[in-house]
């Protein structure tokens, strides 16, 4: 078609014409192979940017949102978002605009902007309603089962999936419903145990091509062969159609499935097989993508390099596992934070509609009662009451609401003390109050001690508890006024406005005492926690938080340093003396 200046003008024409119909053959095409064949949807997209010119605005939309799509597909989720903003703002086909707008959602979510994808998907989850378009409505509503998957709402995750089977036109819809359907019955712990329905599932979307949804059944399966101690089955399962998954280039699929090898393999005691798969799987994902398989593939290379005897490397392995695996939990929380957020704000709007309605009823009412019968007033008066009443309750709840999305927002979810960043924003308040005042305000830093042994002997959720047990000691210890926060893993901070160094010692003396009831370990072996401490004031370090922070750190250290167990108070002295002279 490129050649075609060499004939006459007409032909020319016909051949655009040509070209015009055969870019929207091949637009169908990379739609239909994109998931299936990512070599076949990179030729139809070349194919149609060597025409780029020709093409028509609604034709050169719908290309920007495969390359965007393909970008998402393949984890460039900044500039598959930014594109997709670009396409919801400009494109004229409403289709493109809302298709733009489901694959971004998918895209935040990956990239973890919680927030926003929680209010699109409220959004969504009405637009769907209204679109004619099946191919866009199919791609909805299996973004919306997945979504609602990834924020624990299993049941509210299933109706859709179901509804996709049921009204799905498409030829992948059954497949991503199946797909959709078992992994929430899984997270929802309905199903403990390979169920053959789903290995026939796996086996029936393999052979229509759809090598990512069956890849991810096979992959939900095989970990449930795994927490049913079967790794051969594990195995052999992740052994089929292993080529054709490697194929999709997805990296999710990827990851899971390295991470999934190198657990079977560990729990067959091939530790050097189980490394250099996890190994795989960690160099796939990357850190901020902070799935279950990086956590599964440290937890993996932690044990492999333990049971070998190589110290080093475990210890490595177990301080990255402890950050994927916080990363992992904390993102799990974000997500199902975000979304009971977007859900109470959408509820506040169709109350505030509804109680807003009502108080036109009322008004109307009150008009033809005040005109037409004055004996029927009561009847205005009482539904004024119902409605204040309806006002009162509705705006208490609200508020209810409102605090507890922020309490959650500023504490620490293992320990329920404030979180470091609340703690800071907290302190500094108090040290400018303080500084208005002239008062003083001493900081007290605890560091509970040789922690990583507990979590080396017990594991970690033993550590766990003992975070809990210990912070709930302290607080016994913090009156009102008073700030605590955990402001690190083991590390936690009081801040004591109106209180000197050495009242503030005394109280950090309680808090020691306090922290060795707290016995850990088995039964027949029970040892006291213990913690030290380190303080600064004010009088010392000026009102900067950082100042103080520093000081009471120092002084931490040579708690530390002097056997642990115990206070140690900022003195400028000694601190010299720690200098080299
Ligand atoms: P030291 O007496 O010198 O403070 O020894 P330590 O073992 O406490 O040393 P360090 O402060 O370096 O280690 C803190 C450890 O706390 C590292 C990490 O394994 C563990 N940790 C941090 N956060 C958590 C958590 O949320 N849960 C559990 N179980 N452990 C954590
Ligand atoms: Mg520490
Ligand atoms: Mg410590």
């Amino acid at each position: 078609m490129r050649g075609c200046f060499q004939f006459l003008v007409g032909a020319c024409a016909f051949a655009a014409f040509a070209a015009g119909a055969s870019v929207d053959e091949s637009l169908a095409r990379a739609e239909d192979v994109k998931r299936t064949s990512m070599t076949e949807f990179n030729r139809e997209l070349s194919l149609i940017m060597a025409d780029e010119s020709r093409l028509t605005d609604r034709q050169r939309d719908h290309l920007a949102y495969l390359l965007a799509w393909r970008d998402s597909f393949s984890g460039d989720f900044v500039s598959a978002i930014n594109e997709f903003e670009r396409l919801i703002a400009d494109a004229e086909d409403p289709v493109i605009r809302f298709r733009s707008r489901v694959t971004m959602l998918n895209a935040l979510t990956v990239a973890r902007r919680y927030v926003e994808a929680y209010e699109q998907l409220n959004e969504l989850i009405g637009d769907v309603e209204h679109v004619s378009d099946p191919a866009a409505r199919d791609q909805a509503l299996g973004v919306i089962a997945q979504l609602l998957n990834h924020s624990a709402q299993y049941q509210q995750s299933l109706q859709y999936s179901q509804r996709l089977i049921r009204e799905g036109a498409q030829p992948w819809a059954r497949c991503g419903a199946q797909m959709l359907i078992l992994e929430a019955r899984v997270r929802a712990g309905e199903l403990n145990d390979v169920d053959p329905e789903y290995s026939q599932w796996a086996e029936r979307c393999s052979n229509q091509g759809e090598e990512v949804f069956s890849g991810l059944m096979r992959t939900q399966l095989a970990r449930l062969h795994l927490s049913n101690g079967r790794p051969e089955a594990a195995l052999s399962l992740l052994a089929t159609r292993a080529e054709s998954m490697a194929a999709t280039r997805y990296p999710y699929l990827l990851i899971d499935i390295a991470a999934i090898k190198a657990r079977a393999f560990l729990m067959q005691g091939k530790f050097e097989a189980a490394i250099d798969e996890a190994q795989r799987a960690i160099d796939a994902a990357s850190p901020e993508l902070s799935t279950e398989s990086r956590s599964l593939a440290w937890r993996v290379r932690y044990e492999a390099e333990k049971s070998l005897g190589r110290t080093d490397a475990a210890l490595f392995a177990h301080e990255q596992l402890l950050s994927a695996e916080m990363s992992y939990a904390d993102d799990v929380g974000r997500r199902s934070l975000a979304y009971q957020m977007a859900r109470f704000e959408a509820n506040a709007k169709s109350l505030e509609i509804e109680s807003l309605n009502r108080q036109n009823e009322v008004l109307v009412l009150q008009q033809q009662v005040s005109t037409k019968n004055a004996q029927t007033a009561w009847l205005a008066v009482a539904l004024l009451t119902s409605l204040l009443a309806f006002g009162l309750h509705w705006s208490i709840r609200a508020m209810r609401v409102r605090r507890h999305f922020q309490l959650l927002s500023q504490r620490d979810s293992l320990t329920k003390v404030s979180n470091r960043r609340h703690f800071v924003e907290q302190v500094t308040k108090k040290l400018e109050e303080a500084k208005r005042r002239g008062t003083f305000a001493s900081l007290i830093l605890i560091d509970l001690d040789f922690f990583k042994l507990i979590n080396d002997r017990y594991g970690h959720a033993e550590g766990d508890d003992v975070l809990q047990r210990a912070a709930a000691e302290l607080c016994a210890h913090v009156a009102e006024g008073e700030l605590i926060g955990r402001i690190g893993g083991e590390e936690f901070a009081i801040l004591l406005p109106g209180v000197s160094k050495s009242d503030a010692a005394k109280r950090a003396e309680l808090c020691r005492l306090s922290v060795r009831k707290v016995p850990y370990g088995t039964n027949d072996a029970q040892r006291p926690l213990t913690a030290s401490f380190g303080i600064a004031s004010t009088d010392q370090s000026g009102y900067e938080l950082r100042e103080l922070m520093i000081k009471a750190d120092a002084a931490l250290y040579m708690a530390k340093d002097a056997g642990r167990d115990r206070v140690s108070v900022y003195h400028e002295e000694q601190q010299q003396s720690l200098l080299p002279v």
